[in-house]
């Protein structure tokens, strides 16, 4: 008896195009002869349409304007075919969200699976949440004693009521190169790199565009090295890898457009400074009440010094994207890191029975 695997992509966010990709890559990589695979193609508008013919790529996009169903006919469909599942005492579905940013990386849709009883991939609502609010993220790796750049936070009602209050905060706990940042997104999106108090207040307006917080950091000179982890008690780390970005930094350009950016895998760097890595990546996993799978990404200086920048709970999962080739080389092909985490979404769900 296969298992049924149901791919969530696309979203209600401007990571949807990035997920849509990855869609495309999972649904080539399973093996079919031991997963039934229905993909869930979630609009940007966020209605969710279930449709097999989804599997073919070509139909992936054709279909969606003879959309007919609604979220809740997908949902209520879904959820019958687990109930018949139990009945004939089949082995359980489980949902893989192959969601980036808001509305599918953030928490919202792993509460809505928790509460339908689900089984699914990756991160559950607590750390999926944390991971995806740079501010809260950063509060509570402070706490934990972690290290980092020094940051600020702004909601858009404190900078509408004292605009110039908040520049020159900035530039008296932060100076320059800072930089500003959406609170809530990944990609890049939104995020400008600031040299003058003009281009603070330019990103301050950018940067709001798409939340209504946003997080200001010092802006530090440094390679950026990532480790990926994966499990749920006890995580395994993976070799580290350093990105190279040909801009000025690693932009939403440099991300998805190929040949602007190297991935080196192995980094090249000394053994105790990839010992910090896993150590900080470890604690962070553990602080944030990760599951399942981690990218934990860092700069390290020119004097060795290891600062965690963030953690990404879904993180870019192309056979190309770092968290894939990361694991390729630590011996996890693309198909076999799949199975282990579709393994480790069921063992957590078992646990919590
Ligand atoms: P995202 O979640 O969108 O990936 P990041 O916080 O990782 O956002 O920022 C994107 C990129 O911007 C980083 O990969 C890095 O190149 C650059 N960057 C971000 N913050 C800093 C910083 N404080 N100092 C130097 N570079 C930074
Ligand atoms: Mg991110
Ligand atoms: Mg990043």
């Amino acid at each position: 008896m296969k298992k049924r695997i149901y791919l969530l992509y696309g979203g209600k966010s401007a990571e949807h195009e990035v997920s849509m990709r990855t869609a495309l890559s999972v649904i080539q990589a399973l093996d079919f002869s031991k997963y039934e695979v229905s993909p869930v193609y979630i609009t940007k508008e966020g209605n969710w349409i279930k449709k097999d013919a989804l599997l073919e790529p070509p139909k992936m996009v054709d279909e969606l304007k003879l959309q007919s169903e609604t979220t809740m006919n997908a949902l209520v469909e879904i959820n019958k075919e687990i109930v018949r599942a139990i009945e004939n005492n089949e082995q359980l579905p489980i949902v893989f969200p192959l969601l980036h940013g808001p509305n599918g990386e953030d928490g919202t849709v792993q509460g809505l699976l928790e509460i339908l009883n689900l089984p699914y991939v990756g991160n559950g609502v607590l750390a999926s949440a944390a991971g995806m609010d740079k501010v809260v993220m950063k509060h509570l790796f402070a706490q934990a004693g972690l290290p980092q750049v020094h940051y600020l936070s702004f909601n858009r009602f404190e900078w509408e009521t004292n605009e110039k209050e908040a520049y020159d905060l900035v530039e008296a706990e932060i100076g320059y190169p800072c930089f500003v940042k959406p609170a809530n997104l990944g990609s890049s999106v939104g995020i400008t790199k600031c040299q003058t108090r003009e281009q603070l207040q330019q990103a301050f307006v950018e940067a709001f565009q798409f939340d209504r917080k946003i997080i200001i950091e010092q802006g530090v000179e440094a390679r950026e090295i990532e480790i990926g982890l994966l499990g749920n008690e006890q995580p395994k780390c993976s070799v580290a890898g350093e990105i190279v970005p040909k801009a000025d930094f690693y932009d939403y350009q440099a991300k998805y457009e190929d040949g602007n950016t190297a991935l080196i895998i192995p980094a090249d760097i000394p053994q105790d400074v990839y010992e910090q890595i896993k150590e900080i990546a470890l604690k962070a996993f553990k602080v944030l009440n990760c599951s399942g799978l981690v990218r934990a990404d860092f700069f390290v200086t020119k004097t060795d010094d290891v600062l965690i920048n963030e953690v990404n709970t879904m993180p870019g999962f192309t056979p190309v994207s770092m968290y894939p080739l990361l694991w390729k080389h630590t011996g996890v092909d693309y198909s076999d890191l799949i199975d282990q985490l579709i393994e480790y979404g069921c063992e957590l769900y078992q646990e919590k029975q």
